[in-house]
This record gives structure tokens, sequence and C-alpha cells, in this order.
């Protein structure tokens, strides 16, 4: 990989890779949906799409421009297919052991068109049994009496996006908030009382210096987040940056990597020194007996995932499905009295084992024992070559038992990972 930020993105965000999914297995999808439910665990992910601007680095279909109407017509969407869905007979009956709420900016939404969406959603899903339910938030959508009703609605973990403390570069990014409304929403947070709260910070914004770096890790320290979040800055194609490079024929001013690595490991290394322990290759968490990333955990071991909402990503006993990802199609499959299905992917066996590999590695290691269990593959005999190659160029510990990444791995995982991909 060169050092320099090149347009175009490693981080994994799922695997087997969205290029081998298609329509074609739309048959399997719905197979999968009228099963017998599985004994695997259930969590509910609903995507709210909608964001007061675009950040000049998001790659992910939002709208910016909607009116009252939209938002409403796409709650009322979102009850619809949440009622589609649970009467299948693989989601009929089972419980939920997590929500999230994701997006977009799903603090986007008023108390009202919160409350009736929560409303609306509660007559197919009821999440009382939830072991955690995290809504995403964006500092300048917040109000006291919103943070209040997110409490209220039995939200138990907020994740704010703050990204950075300093103004001008939030704003060289385009995002919609600036540091007054992070402190501020803070404190309505922290008087709450949420049983685990989140902060995402993103290293490398254009405009980021070491010196602003380090202010903005010491600012979300001073906060006493229980966990903290730190992607490293990408330029994704169909990017703001990336169009105005490429039509301007400069690049967009995006840190290197290893600077961008050297800024994660200096913020881990703050954070473990007041008292956090990593936690994956982007987390850091103040408790880990009392904080726990359900949502992150269960899918990343294979749970099943109902997905709600326009392009929200889902899977069912083992069988990965996206929804329709344009607004009109969505509405319209939904307001049909259909599931939204665009697309998807019935992974092999094999893929399926790949999948809980790599995701274990994005945490910093896996129990192989408990693959081969599950799979009936030795991951330590099938990948014995690339473990080797791992230790001896410093992203693995000596190997001794169960494959565990150096914090040298870790900054880097997700460009490690493509080794274990089948062709
Ligand atoms: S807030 Fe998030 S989803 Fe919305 S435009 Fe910015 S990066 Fe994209």
């Amino acid at each position: 990989m060169a050092d320099q930020t090149e347009p175009g993105s490693y981080f994994v965000s799922n695997y087997p890779p969205f290029d081998r999914w298609s329509e074609a297995a739309l048959p399997a999808v719905r197979a999968a949906f009228d099963a017998a439910p599985t004994a695997a665990a259930m969590g509910l992910y609903l995507h709210i799409p909608f964001c007061r601007k675009r950040c000049k680095f998001c790659y992910f279909r939002v709208y910016t421009d909607v009116s009252a109407q939209d938002v409403e017509r796409y709650s009322q969407a979102l009850a619809t297919e949440a009622s589609l869905a649970a009467a299948m007979p693989a989601i009929s009956g089972r419980p939920l052991k997590y929500v999230y709420f994701g997006g977009g900016t799903p603090s986007f939404l008023s108390v009202r068109q919160l409350e009736r969406l929560v409303a609306g959603l509660h007559e197919s899903f009821g999440w009382d049994a939830a072991e955690e339910v995290t809504f995403e938030c964006e500092p300048g959508t917040l109000s006291e009496p919103k943070v209040q009703a997110l409490k209220q609605l039995g939200v138990t973990r907020v994740s704010l996006g703050v990204e950075n403390f300093d103004d001008a570069i939030l704003e060289a990014n385009g995002r919609a908030h600036l540091s007054a409304e992070i402190r501020r929403s803070w404190e309505w947070i922290r008087q709450a009382d949420f049983p685990s709260t989140n902060i995402d910070l993103i290293a490398g914004m254009v405009g980021e210096t070491t010196e602003s770096w380090q202010r903005s890790v010491d600012a979300a320290l001073d906060l006493e987040p229980d966990s903290l979040t730190i992607y490293q800055m990408e330029l994704p194609f169909n990017t703001v940056f990336v169009k105005s490079s490429q039509e301007e024929n400069t690049p967009t001013p995006v840190a290197d990597w290893p600077t961008k690595r050297a800024w994660v490991n200096w913020a881990f290394d703050r954070f473990v020194a007041a008292g956090y322990a990593v936690s994956s290759g982007y987390t850091l968490v103040r408790d880990p007996s009392r904080v726990q990333f359900r949502y992150r955990d269960m899918l990343w071991e294979g749970s099943d995932l109902v997905a709600l909402g326009v392009a929200s990503f889902g899977h069912l006993s083992g069988v990965h499905y996206q929804n329709k990802t344009h607004w009109d199609d969505y509405l319209a499959a939904v307001e049909a009295g259909e599931l939204p299905l665009y697309r998807g992917l019935a992974p092999t066996n094999r893929e399926l084992m790949i999948r809980e590999l790599v995701l274990g590695l994005k945490r910093g290691g896996i129990d192989p024992a408990r693959l081969e269990n599950k799979f009936g593959v030795d991951p330590l005999v099938e990948w014995d070559s690339v473990w080797r190659e791992l230790v001896t160029e410093g992203y693995l510990e000596p190997l001794q038992g169960e494959p565990r990444l150096t914090r040298r791995g870790l900054l880097e995982v997700d460009r490690l990972l493509h080794r274990f991909f089948t062709a």
C-alpha cells in the first residue's frame, strides 16, 4: 500500500466483498426469510438516511434536503417494513438482543418524529429485553428534550459523532456541527446518565496537524466517554473531496498513512494511560467489564441481523441481503406491501468462516477452537503460512495458542485481512 492517502478505501466493512452480491441471490434471501428460525441471537438495524449537510468525505447514501412529509413517509415505511419482516417465519416471535439506529443521522429526527417512529416499530418488535439499544447522534441535532426522549425510548448507548474538536477542521471537512455544540450536547448526554456513551473521532481530516490532533484527543479524554472509536480518514470515490480533487487536478491534502497511524497510536497510548483498554483496531473502552459492544460482538460472531430502511444491510441464517438503495424504489416496494430486497449473497461455509475470522482480527485476535468447532476447519492449519508471515512482519504476536495482533497489526488491520480472503 502506498503511504499517501490515495482515492479509494481500505476499510473492510464487509466480507465477502460487495462485488459478489447480486440480484441472482434473491431467491436464497427469500428462502432464508421463509425458513424456520435458527437458535442464533437476532438484532435489528434501522437506517435513518437524513443529514443536515453532506460531509466532504462521506460516501453513504444520505439525503440532506428533505421535508417533514418526507421524514414522516419514511418513518411510516420503516414501521411497515418492520411489520412485513416480523411476520416472516425466520423472524416471527424471536426476541431482539440488540437494536442499532444508524445512518445518516438518526438524531436528525425531531422528538415527535422519534416517538412516532418507535411507537410504529414497537407494533412489530419490542426491545424491552434487548441488551443494547444504540443511537448515533450528530451534536448539532441534539437538544436537552431530545436527549431525554432517547432515554425514555429505551436507548442504552449513545454514540456521538464528534470527529474533531477544532472548528476550522470541522468546517473544512463539511461537518454540520461546531465544537460548542459538542460540549453542550455532551452535558445533556451526561445528565441523562445512559448506561454507555461513545465518542467517534477521525484521525487525519483535512487540515489536521499533530498539535490539533493531540488537542482533539485530549478534549475527548476530558469528556470521559465509556468508549472511544477512532477511524483513519479515507478518501472513498464518490465523495466531495475526491470529485473536487479530480476537477482541480490536485490531491486532497490528507495526512499519509504512517502519520495517521502514528496519531491513532498516540491516542491509544493517551487513553490507555488514563485507564482505558484497547478493544479493537478502532476502539478503546473505559471499563471492559461494564461496557460491551453487543451490536459489534454479536454481529461479528454471526448473529442474525434484520435490516430496515433504504440501502440497509442484513443477514439471516448466514444469507446476506441489502435493501433497495434508492428512495423511490425502497418506498414503492414497502408501500406495495413487499420486503424491499435489492440484492444478496449466500456465502459458502468457508466464506462464513473467513468472515468471522477477519471480523475477529479487527477486534485483535481469534479463538481458533471456536472457529474450528463451528466450521470444522482449524484456522491455524488452514492459514499456517499467513500467520507465520504476520509474525515475521511484526503484525502478530509470536504464536502461542490464540493469534493476537500486535499494536502495529491492529493499527493496520484492514490492509492485512485480504491475505485471508478466498479468490
Ligand atoms: S454525518 Fe455521517 S452520514 Fe451524514 S454526511 Fe456526514 S459522514 Fe455522511
